[in-house]
C-alpha cells in the first residue's frame, strides 16, 4: 500500500506570529503521524520560517508557486533555484485559484512543472473541471486536455515521480466536496491516461484529491483505490482539523 500523502495549501493566510503557533501544533499534532506523508505550502515570505521550524520533522515544506524561467529580468517572479535555497520539496502547479486570476495558460503551467522537475522540486499540477463543465459530461476531456499540453510537450515519463491534485473547480472553498466515487471515477481516468503511455510513471504518480476535504468526509474518499491523499485549503489552517485528516490517510 503506498503511503499518502496529504498536503496543507495555506493560501495567503497567516503571519509570522501566527504561522509560528499553527505550525508547532502541527509538529505537536502531526509529527507523531509516521505512515504518511505531510507537506505545508506556505506563502513565498514563510519559506525561511517553515525551514526553520519543521527541518528537523517529519513534515516538508513547499510552495505555491513557481516561476516558469530559470533566472532574468521577471519582477516577482520566484524561481526554482531560490525555492531551493530554502529547502522546498514540492510546489504547487497550475491552482484554479491562480489560473482564474492571472490567466495562467496551460502552456505555462507546463513550463513551470518541467521547471520543478528538472530542479528535483515535486511538482503539485492541479487540474479540474467548472461546475458548467462537469454538468455538461466534459470533465475528463477537460481534465485529459490539461495533462495533454504537459505529455505533448515533456512525455509521459515526466511524471514519474510527481504528483497531480483533482481539484474540481466547483469543490474549491465551496464545502461541496465530490463524491468519493466522482472522484476516483477521475482519479482512476488520470492513471489510466499516463499509464497507457508510462505504466511505471504512472505507478509512482499520487494522484491526490483537493476541494473541501475535512476531516468527516476524509476516510470515505482516502479509502478509494486511486485516492492517494488530499490537498487541503480550509481545514489546514486549523491544526486540529488538519490532524483529523492526516489521521484520516492512515
Ligand atoms: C485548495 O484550494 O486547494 C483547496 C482544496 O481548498 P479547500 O480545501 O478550502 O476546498
Amino acid at each position: 500500500m503506498p503511503r499518502k500523502l496529504v498536503v496543507a495549501n495555506w493560501k495567503m493566510h497567516g503571519n509570522l506570529a501566527s504561522n509560528k503557533q499553527l505550525l508547532e501544533a502541527y509538529i505537536q499534532k502531526i509529527t507523531p503521524i509516521n505512515n504518511i506523508d505531510v507537506v505545508v505550502c506556505v506563502p513565498y515570505p514563510y519559506l525561511a520560517q517553515a525551514q526553520s521550524m519543521l527541518q528537523n520533522t517529519n513534515i516538508a515544506w513547499g510552495a505555491q508557486n513557481i516561476s516558469k524561467d530559470a533566472v532574468g529580468a521577471y519582477t516577482g517572479e520566484v524561481s526554482a533555484v531560490m525555492l531551493k535555497d530554502f529547502g522546498a520539496r514540492y510546489v504547487i502547479i497550475g491552482h484554479s485559484e491562480r489560473a482564474t486570476a492571472y490567466c495562467e495558460s496551460d502552456e505555462n503551467i507546463a513550463t513551470k512543472f518541467a521547471q520543478a522537475k528538472a530542479h528535483g522540486i515535486i511538482p503539485i499540477l492541479c487540474v479540474g473541471e467548472t461546475l458548467i463543465e462537469r454538468e455538461a459530461g466534459v470533465m475528463q476531456m477537460v481534465v485529459g486536455k490539461q495533462l495533454d499540453t504537459i505529455i505533448n510537450t515533456y512525455g509521459a515519463g515526466v511524471f514519474a515521480n510527481a504528483v497531480v491534485s483533482y481539484e474540481p473547480i466547483w469543490a474549491i472553498g465551496t464545502g461541496l466536496a465530490a463524491s468519493s466515487d466522482q472522484a476516483q471515477s477521475m482519479h482512476e481516468f488520470i492513471r489510466g491516461k499516463v499509464a497507457v503511455l508510462d505504466k511505471s510513471a504512472a505507478a509512482s504518480l499520487k494522484i491526490l484529491y483537493g476541494g473541501s476535504v475535512n476531516p468527516q468526509n476524509a476516510v470515505q474518499l482516502f479509502v478509494m483505490q486511486d485516492i492517494d491523499g488530499g490537498l487541503i485549503g480550509k481545514c489546514s489552517l486549523n491544526a486540529q482539523e488538519f490532524e483529523g485528516i492526516c489521521r484520516a490517510a492512515t
